[in-house]
């Protein structure tokens, strides 16, 4: 990334700063964990960008680490999308991208060290005997009778176990802490399952894949990871994360902190929601530009520089809270307004014939920004017909309205003064074709006789425009916070609006997914659905934030 970004720091950082002046650490290293079951959403954005953020600001790396302990419900397309997904936000990880996978030899090896000295045992009670025996919040949980067996005993259980000699189920391998404990993570917690699963990774060489929790910290620890950071359902987890780190031969002891998730209304930060959402085809796909995903958010018309922008104004902490959708529009608006090239597109067109043009076609220069100067020129062609928006023009109005009027004047943006003279209808009293003159000595300048013309609208040249398909989104949940309702009831049935219309020639073969603003319609970009025929472009974020007044 070469633009350097200014951060601002937070308590994360500030236990860093400490522990590299006090010497706790003399670099810092960090990862980004996630579990390839899903494609990663933007609460995953603030995650990346917290953890490659800090290795980039204090000359650390960070690892990009698939925790891929749940084989049946993993996926190596996960895997690959999440790769695209870091890289285009802007980050490289260090060296290979890793996997818990790599370990299991070394975590099979620390299971056996906690066995052998008596922390760890094979237990064959049934799941919903351990399940009434764990207790509960007011309650300590029982001892379970496998909990005294051997060492010995245990080992050979666990061999059998990893030989495939036992059902799904049928055993387990748990460490032995306290079944007391107030931290129900604490109380015998299951670290090695049976599960007959083909792994993405390590194929069918494994029928025991290690829990979550022991495999995260002994993962840490073997990449020496200095500060491992992940979100505050975690926070009862680190008892254990230390609890392990602590009883195995491990030479490093990385230690963890909480921070809080991103939340953000009218929409699902979760997998498991998400793949509702695809699996029911509520939306087209993972990419769908409805889609919180990086996918999705990507196709939708933001920017990397976007995105790293937003979790750097939404900062880290501990506290739990909700964030606006508008924070998000915010970030990408300013964006593009600054960096966007202009053009003009017409939305819901009405045609326009301007009755004293003479000749086939004039080519206008129009700037590529209305404010920097060194993004330069294009070519517009104007002829007699154009296409202009239908609300842009009223057979009568009051002076507030700064559009076209039957028998009044309007700029035509970046070409001259039209004046509407008469208008065609059809039967349904439409309005079909509005006949205009225009004023040829109005280019580039105000009427010579010092007519007022205040009003100025976007159009486009009949003949030369293009034919396009535009998509407008709207929130895709109707409730704020859709994650306490029925998913399916809770969905916007107006989130996406399709309509045709016309673009200008110049833009016709703009790259996928780059950003324009089309002129007082919204920031748009070309989708991958376009073809030769139909350009397509969706509306990343109107020109305007529209989710205030929504929510009034
Ligand atoms: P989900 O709940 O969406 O399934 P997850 O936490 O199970 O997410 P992981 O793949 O395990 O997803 O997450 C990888 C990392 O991203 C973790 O460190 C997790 O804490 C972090 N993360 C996930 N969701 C958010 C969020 N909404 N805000 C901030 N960080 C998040
Ligand atoms: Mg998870």
């Amino acid at each position: 990334m070469a633009e350097v970004e200014s951060r601002p720091t937070n308590f994360i950082r500030q236990i860093i700063d400490k522990d590299l002046e006090t010497g706790l650490h003399s670099s810092v290293h960090t990862r980004f964990p996630p579990e390839p079951n899903g494609y990663l959403h933007i609460g995953h954005a603030k995650s990346i960008c917290l953890n490659f953020g800090i290795a980039q600001d204090y000359q650390g790396t960070c690892n990009l680490r698939f925790d891929d302990t749940n084989p049946e419900k993993e996926d190596i397309d996960y895997v690959n999308a999440i790769k695209e997904d870091v890289s285009w936000l802007g980050y490289q990880w260090d060296g290979e991208v890793r996997y818990s996978s790599n370990y299991f030899d070394q975590l099979f090896g620390y299971a056996k060290e906690l066995i052998n000295k008596g922390l760890a045992y094979v237990d064959f009670s049934t799941q919903e005997a351990m399940r009434e025996m764990r207790g509960s919040l007011t309650e300590p949980g029982q001892l379970s009778p496998y909990r005294d067996s051997s060492p010995e005993e245990n080992l050979a259980l666990f061999e059998k176990m990893a030989a495939g000699d036992f059902k799904e189920g049928e055993c387990c391998l748990r460490a032995k802490i306290d079944m007391a404990s107030p931290f129900m993570c604490m109380r015998d917690p299951v670290i090695y399952r049976v599960r007959f699963a083909h792994h993405h990774q390590t194929g069918d060489k494994w029928c025991i894949y290690p829990m979550y929790d022991f495999t995260h910290c002994i993962s840490d620890a073997i990449e020496n990871i200095s500060h491992s950071l992940c979100t505050l359902e975690f926070q009862d987890n680190r008892r254990l994360y230390d609890w392990v780190i602590d009883n195995i031969s491990v030479e490093a002891t990385p230690k963890q902190y909480e921070f809080s998730r991103l939340n953000l209304e009218y929409t699902v930060l979760s997998k498991r929601k998400l793949i509702q959402l695809v699996e029911e085809k509520h939306v087209s796909g993972w990419d769908d530009p409805r889609m919180p995903t990086i996918a999705g958010i990507r196709r939708r018309g933001y920017t990397p520089t976007s995105v790293r922008e937003f979790c750097s104004r939404i900062g880290v902490t501990k506290q739990d809270n909700v964030v606006e959708m508008g924070v998000l529009e915010s970030c990408i608006r300013d964006d593009l307004n600054e960096n966007a090239p202009r053009a003009m597109a017409v939305l819901e067109p009405v045609k326009l014939i301007i009755e004293n043009f003479e000749g086939d076609v004039e080519w206008l220069d129009a700037p590529n920004h209305p404010s920097k100067e060194e993004m330069g020129t294009r070519k517009i062609p104007f002829s007699k017909e154009v296409w202009i928006e239908k609300d842009d023009f009223r057979e009568e109005a009051n002076k507030k309205y700064k559009r076209l009027v039957l028998g009044k004047e309007v700029r035509l943006r970046n070409a001259y003064v039209i004046k509407a003279e008469r208008i065609e209808k059809d039967e349904n009293g439409e309005v079909t074709t509005i006949y205009c003159t225009y004023d040829p000595d109005t280019l580039g300048k105000a009427p010579a006789d010092g007519r007022k013309v205040k009003g100025v609208i976007h159009w486009v040249a009949a003949k030369q425009a293009v034919p396009a398909e535009f998509r407008l989104y709207d929130r895709l949940f109707n409730v704020e916070n859709p994650n306490k309702v029925e998913l399916a009831e809770a969905l916007n049935p107006n989130s996406l609006t399709v309509i045709q219309g016309f673009v200008e020639p110049s833009i016709k073969d703009v790259e996928i997914g780059v950003g324009m603003q089309f002129e007082r319609t919204g920031y748009f970009c070309r989708d991958k659905d376009s073809s030769e025929a139909l350009p397509v472009y969706n509306r990343t974020v109107a020109l305007r934030d529209t989710w205030a007044k929504m929510g009034e």
